[in-house]
């Protein structure tokens, strides 16, 4: 979360708007909520250049909620959706689907380990598929699609649970576009669905109703009590990447970032990336050391030095520095600039 946005939301934690309360307190039915609601997803609208033909919506759930919601709402039950496999989230993805749906993985990376995407050629959906899943960046394994796939005349599904906000995208080539709020939005549990409307044709009968896209946007996303404070909270960073000069300008910056770090890791014998250079994340970057025996050394160290949540993820071990938007350029120098020291030392 940006300093800006937390410190904004802790001055009038207790006492909203002259209300004599939090705005967790507040009616989300009342004017003054549904004002916060409206703007937020307005300003969202505005930095990511949504068309009127998109449903913007705020549900629960996370990301993983819409894993099973996906299919509810855009595949029948003897549907057929094509997923590509490009790593710990997409698996998650169309393991999910596989309640819902049969799933055809269009390609899987397994071969590079999941360093790698697939050729922009290899996925053309099948005509008749009902969507095309794929996770433009890996969270986990720091690898970033760097070209927006053209499955034709099925609708493009992406998981941008990592990367939405953090540069320009044209909306338009998607049919659906979904985030967990906690990488780059607000806080965890809320999940922003932009759909075009077109493709909502009806459910299928039994979909819960909270995951029904149709009904929460006819209900502007308030089926039920919505997750106000992620909301309000969501709002808040919307307003803050406005003034920062929107997402030309978080682009720049999440490409210095990037650029300042990969360039230390390559420079050095010391500190080694995975993932093939075209496909590089701007957001999360996994490291390696020559020696996996010093990782608890360079970790205890780090945190030492205030550098923290720097462990990989579990599932792979390693380091993992995460980029997010709210992380500003002196923290990437500062881990920089660490990792010079730390070589220098044990190197
Ligand atoms: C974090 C993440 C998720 C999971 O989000 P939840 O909100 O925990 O459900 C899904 N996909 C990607 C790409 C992620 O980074």
């Amino acid at each position: 979360m940006p300093l800006a946005v937390l410190e904004e939301a802790r001055a009038e934690l207790t006492d909203w708007r002259g209300s004599g309360m939090s705005v967790m307190e507040v009616s989300h039915r009342g004017k003054p909520f549904v004002a916060v609601a409206e703007a937020a997803e307005a300003d969202l609208r505005e930095l990511l250049g949504v068309p009127a033909s998109y449903h913007v919506l705020f549900m629960h759930g996370g990301a993983t909620a819409q894993f099973a919601a996906i299919p509810l709402n855009l595949a029948g039950p003897d549907a057929t959706a094509a997923y590509v496999n490009t790593g710990a989230w997409s698996k998650k993805a169309l393991g999910e689907a596989r309640g819902f749906v049969k799933v055809d993985v269009l390609a899987d990376e397994a071969d590079s380990r999941y360093t790698t995407v697939p050729r922009a050629d290899a996925l053309r959906a099948p005509a008749g598929s009902a969507y095309l899943h794929y996770t433009p960046n890996e969270t986990i394994g720091g690898v970033e699609f760097p070209y927006i796939p053209d499955p034709g005349p099925v609708p493009l599904v992406a998981d941008m649970s990592s990367t939405i906000l953090s540069r320009p995208v044209p909306v338009e080539r998607f049919g659906l576009i979904y985030a967990g709020a906690q990488k780059n939005i607000g806080p965890a549990g809320l999940a922003v669905v932009i759909v075009r409307k077109e493709l909502l044709r009806g459910a299928r009968p039994g979909t819960p109703t909270v995951l029904d896209y149709a009904l929460q946007g006819q209900d502007r996303s308030m089926l039920n009590t919505p997750p106000t404070f992620a909301w309000y909270m969501a709002g808040l960073v919307f307003r803050w990447l406005k003034e920062q000069g929107g997402l030309p300008a978080m682009a720049a910056r999440n490409e210095a970032k990037a650029h300042l770090l990969y360039g230390a890791i390559d420079a050095s014998g010391f500190y080694a990336n995975p993932v093939a250079r075209e496909c590089r994340s701007w957001m999360n970057v996994p490291f390696t050391l020559k020696e996996p025996e010093l990782e608890p050394t360079f970790l205890t160290q780090a945190r030492a030095a205030g550098l923290v949540n720097l462990e990989g993820h579990r599932s792979v071990g390693g380091m993992r520095a995460s980029l997010y938007n709210a992380m500003p350029l002196e923290g990437v120098e500062a881990l920089v600039g660490f990792m010079r020291e730390f070589e220098r030392r044990h190197g």
